[in-house]
């Protein structure tokens, strides 16, 4: 989808990435869904458009996170010591440091003395 609409790609969040064990806390990650999806995901982009799509960051399954979202009283605010919030606040942080410049954006414009194909005669 980005790569029709002349979007770049900024990263790769992995969401539900893993669950902190119960028992041992953040130490020990469990792979609920696997490993490796978003790196996977980030290296065919990056090969696909050439150049560095990186994974921002990989947010755990809290449900936290979700009761924050369901009472409007984000995780991040709630709890900002959760893995999950930690995660979330790491990728905006690094979104932030970017910056927002036109580069890649489709401005709609056409340049003047061009026409385009569909009018040349
Ligand atoms: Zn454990």
């Amino acid at each position: 989808m980005a790569s029709m609409m002349k979007q770049r790609v900024v990263g790769v969040i992995e969401n539900m990435s893993y669950l902190v064990c119960p028992h041992c806390g953040d130490d020990h990650h469990i792979d609920v869904f696997g490993a490796g999806g978003g790196a996977t995901v980030a290296a065919t982009l990056s090969n696909r458009f050439g150049y560095d799509v990186p994974v921002l960051g990989q947010v755990p399954i809290d449900v936290r996170l979700r009761a924050g979202g369901d009472t409007g009283r984000p995780i991040v605010l709630a709890e900002p010591d959760a893995p999950a919030a930690a995660a979330l606040t790491s990728i905006a942080q690094q979104l932030t440091a970017k910056g927002r410049g036109l580069a890649g954006l489709q401005l709609g414009l056409t340049p003047a003395g061009h026409r385009p194909a569909a009018e040349v005669v």
